[in-house]
């Protein structure tokens, strides 16, 4: 730990999640205060690469990176934050931990493992999995089902895919144009789109090749992935002093300087906020900047008045990867298909970005 004079005047900032948004706030205030992270794992994981790590096991080694990397002047505890008070946080291995502010990162649950080396070999056994089968069966039709599909159907072109979606378009999170191109690209790599139809998977038996669908169809496929959306990790917040501040949808309400409605030291980041946006990691990362920029303020008895004020962005961009070279972009007046998405995304995901922002080579 740096001493007083750097550190905010000793002021104790405990971030919750060490995601997208969780861990960019943390870096940004490590050298500023007496900073502890509470993730469940000891690693922050780049979210939107890791579709191309299930067929390129090796593309995680950068894409899945350990807090200690960039937490150089921190506190991290690898536990899961399971009560807030007014100025404690309470973790699911014992600990109490009292904050002056904290921030809530806890974006979407998660079942990954703790440890970075079980991470990737998480990997390695998907990728053999994929390798394994000669037809795959992708159960979700939004960015992750789409995504892994696109990333089989170049990596693996003799592999049949079939992905079976429960509406009736892809990407229901974008607008029709651009689930309009997907399909017909995912088409093209003579990727099986089947709508309106859900697959039962809990009936089936071990090392059974035939899925039963909704609509009464059997697809054979020797292995499957499930893609659906992942719930909130808000369900902890229920019994806390926070619990009034949750929405219907498990969404945390917070103000235009992004304090939780109602709280002077308490902020809200990313995914979990009730902010009228697309939910997208590069808005994530500015909630961190104007979080961070307005605890530095509080700490150093500045004018609440001078906070930032975050807007929430109407015009959102979306990029949805098809392979490796293609993609699919949604911009606020256009939707885009083709090798200009993918130049923008595909290639390397953003990895060398997000590293570079986090400090990383
Ligand atoms: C397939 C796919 C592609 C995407 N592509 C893009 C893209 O190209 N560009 C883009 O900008 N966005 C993209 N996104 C969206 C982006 O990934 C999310 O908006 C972003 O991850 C949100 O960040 P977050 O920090 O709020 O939450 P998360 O990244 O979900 O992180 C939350 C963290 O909190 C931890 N946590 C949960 N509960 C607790 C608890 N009780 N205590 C402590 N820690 C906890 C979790 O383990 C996790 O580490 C994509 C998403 C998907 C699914």
């Amino acid at each position: 730990m740096a001493g007083t004079q750097e550190t905010g005047n000793g002021k104790k900032v405990v971030v919750i999640g060490g995601g997208v948004a969780g861990s960019l706030a943390a870096k940004s205030l490590q050298f500023v205060s007496q900073l502890t992270l509470i993730d469940p794992k000891e690693y922050f994981e780049i979210p939107w690469a890791n579709l191309r790590a299930m067929v390129e096991p090796s593309f995680a080694e950068r894409s899945v990176i350990y807090h200690k990397d960039y937490l150089t002047n921190g506190n991290i505890v690898t536990s899961k934050a399971i009560n807030v008070k007014e100025n404690e946080v309470m973790t699911a291995d014992g600990r109490s931990i009292s904050y002056d502010y904290l921030v809530i990162a806890s974006g979407h649950k998660d079942l990954f493992p703790e440890s970075r080396t079980e991470r990737l070999k998480q990997y390695q056994s998907e990728n053999e999995k994929i390798k394994s089968s000669q037809s795959v069966l992708i159960v979700g039709g939004g960015p992750t089902g789409v995504e892994l599909a696109g990333e089989i159907a170049v990596d693996f072109p003799e592999k049949k895919v079939t992905l079976v979606h429960n509406g009736s378009r892809l990407l229901e999170v974008l607008g029709p144009k651009a689930a309009k191109k997907t399909l017909d690209w995912l088409t093209s790599k003579n990727v099986e789109v089947k709508f309106n139809q859900k697959v039962n998977l809990s009936n089936l038996a071990d090392g059974s090749k035939d899925y039963k669908t909704s609509a009464g169809e059997t697809i054979k496929a020797d292995s499957h992935f499930l893609c659906i959306g992942k719930p909130l990790a808000s369900e902890w917040l229920k019994e806390t002093v926070l619990r009034d501040s949750l929405d219907e949808f498990g969404r945390l309400a917070v103000d235009a300087n992004l304090r939780i409605k109602g709280c002077k030291n308490i902020f809200a980041i990313g995914d979990i906020t009730d902010l009228k946006e697309m939910k997208q990691g590069y808005l994530a990362q500015k909630h961190s900047a104007v979080v961070a920029n307005n605890i530095k303020i509080l700490m150093s008895g500045g004018n609440e008045g001078k906070m930032s004020i975050y807007e929430p962005t109407s015009k959102a961009i979306a990029i949805v990867t098809l392979g490796r070279c293609n993609g699919v972009a949604e911009f606020p007046f256009l939707t885009l298909s083709g090798f200009i998405p993918g130049l923008i995304k595909s290639k390397d995901l953003f990895v060398g970005k997000t590293r570079k922002l986090m400090g990383l080579n």
